[in-house]
């Protein structure tokens, strides 16, 4: 008789606060599983209507996706979920197949934060975009690397007051900076990062790829290297990398190729740095609709970021006056053009968010009506002004006598449609092709002329509840109190 190993049916893949990502080898799709800490905290009565609820929150995720992530972010980008039911025993199954190949830390005192809600009947499928989607016939059966970036909230809130008139464009710190301290004073990760989000998208080759590298060196939960789906660089786990690069570029010595003096690492960063520049191969970036308009936005920089201070060191900062913007539909300025919707940011919500929370808490009858915890549909949440005719969540309503709780409701939307956009991951699949299939498709190609298939897409788009907002609030008052206390502490 054979004694073949039994073939592997799941693998990991991911994880999150609220899901556990497995890859179901044999259909070559994900599961999104909903996990046990994320849904234990409710005092939800008896299994059954726990289940009802998860299923309906998993519905809404894919309502949220459908109708207004999507339209705003394009159908290139946003790969739609498929809701299913899950016969009883399979998570648990799916589970125990990968407990040996979760990442080390993983296990042990955390075991309880992977385990998948036990009641649940319900899970999203995907495609496993750690592989390259959307290419026929694929003409080779080479590795893939993808990687993943949590890039976080890319820009800051211009304040008049932050603006010096000769020195327009560095003011303050980003958001993701500043919350590096309060992680360091919470001993989060032991090592504080160097990215700066401002630097991935500025559009500036240079700049990219120094928070590139600044990922790659401190990735703590923003930055992954996978092989075939499994993790080779990130947080927690480092291999030699080395085989990675071999793996996609072939054998050389010391990471360089022959003939070509480029490291490999640099040369893999590039490859990344043109597919997230990439504009998605004959398609419209936003498939015609006018939701989110495409704008440039001025370049920003960071006190903070390694890379402006290095060029402040060397004075070369601000002397070649050149300016940079993302092109227009590749995937960072999807991103960014989404994260801009809120122009009030937290400070400016807040207050709002407790007016609109008065008011609904005495017209309870309203609250569904304006659908802040869905249903999530593109009329209610990006459709056209009833009064002005503008469309709701993208611009803001230009008739004076609008109603003043619509206009809150729809701040509020903007809101935390850019809070889904600032916790997104962007996952780019890379394979080398000996040839193109069909003219129909973008390739990346090397400078030495070599050929690689890819896929760009954007994870993670889960509704933000309404309430989070009191939660975004107390976050954000532990930032600034750790930051002031750290700046405080170096003067
Ligand atoms: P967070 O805590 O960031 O909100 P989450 O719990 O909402 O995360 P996801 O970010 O959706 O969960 O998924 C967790 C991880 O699983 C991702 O970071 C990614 O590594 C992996 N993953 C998710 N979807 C896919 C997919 N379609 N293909 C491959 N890997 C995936
Ligand atoms: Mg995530
Ligand atoms: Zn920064
Ligand atoms: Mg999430």
């Amino acid at each position: 008789m054979a004694t073949l190993e039994k073939q592997k049916k799941w693998m990991f893949r991911g994880e999150g606060n609220c899901s556990l990502v497995l890859a179901n080898c044999e259909e070559k799709s994900v599961y999104r599983f909903p996990k046990k800490n994320h849904w234990g905290k409710e005092k939800s009565p008896d299994a059954q209507s726990k289940a009802e609820r998860i299923h309906m929150e998993l519905q809404s995720v894919v309502d949220y996706m459908t109708n207004i992530m999507q339209p705003l972010l394009g159908s290139n980008y946003v790969v739609l979920p498929v809701l299913v039911a899950i016969p009883d025993g399979l998570s648990e199954e799916a589970e125990r197949e990968v407990i040996n190949s979760r990442p080390a830390h993983r296990k042990g005192k955390e075991v309880q934060s992977y385990t998948v809600e036990p009641v649940s009947k319900s899970a999203l499928i995907l495609p496993d975009l750690s592989y390259v989607i959307g290419y026929e016939v694929s003409p080779t059966t080479g590795a893939t690397i993808s990687v993943e970036i949590k890039p976080k909230k890319a820009f800051m809130h211009s304040s008049e007051s932050f603006i010096q008139t000769k020195n327009l464009e560095r003011f303050q710190v980003c958001k993701f900076c500043m919350h590096q301290r309060l992680k360091a004073k919470e001993g989060q990760w032991p090592k504080t990062s160097r990215y700066c989000p401002l630097d991935l998208f500025s559009g500036d080759i240079e700049r990219m790829r120094h928070s590139l590298l600044a990922l790659a060196d401190t990735p703590q939960n923003n930055f992954r290297i996978c092989l075939n789906g499994e993790e080779v660089h990130g947080a927690w786990r480092k291999q030699d990398f080395n085989i990675v690069l071999e793996t996609l570029f072939g054998p050389g010595t010391n990471g360089h190729n022959n003939g070509n003096s480029r490291p490999k690492n640099l040369q893999l960063l590039d490859l990344i740095i043109e597919a997230l520049l990439s504009v998605p191969h004959g398609s419209e970036s936003n498939d015609g609709r006018s939701d989110v308009p495409l704008v440039e936005f001025p370049a920003q920089y960071c006190q903070n970021s390694s890379y402006v201070q290095q060029q402040q060191k060397h004075q070369l900062h601000g002397q070649n006056g050149k300016k940079f913007t993302l092109v227009k539909g590749c995937v960072l300025e999807r991103v960014l053009s989404v994260q801009r919707m809120d122009d009030l940011d937290i400070h400016g919500v807040f207050p709002i968010y407790q007016k609109l929370e008065e008011h609904l808490q005495h017209h309870s009858e309203e609250s569904s009506s304006w659908c802040l915890d869905g249903p999530y549909e593109y009329e209610s949440w990006l459709g056209p002004c009833e009064k002005c005719g503008v469309q709701t969540c993208s611009s803001n309503c230009s008739l004076e006598k609008q109603d003043p709780i619509a206009e809150a409701v729809n701040k509020v939307k903007r809101f935390l449609i850019s809070k889904t956009m600032q916790d997104c991951s962007i996952m780019v699949a890379l394979q080398r092709v000996s040839e193109k299939t069909s003219g129909k498709y973008s390739y990346l190609t090397d400078p030495q002329g070599r050929l690689y298939q890819f896929s760009v897409s954007i994870i993670d788009l889960d509704p933000k509840p309404f309430n989070k907002i009191l939660t975004y609030y107390r976050q954000d008052a532990r930032i600034s109190k750790a930051y002031k206390e750290a700046e405080d502490k170096m003067q």
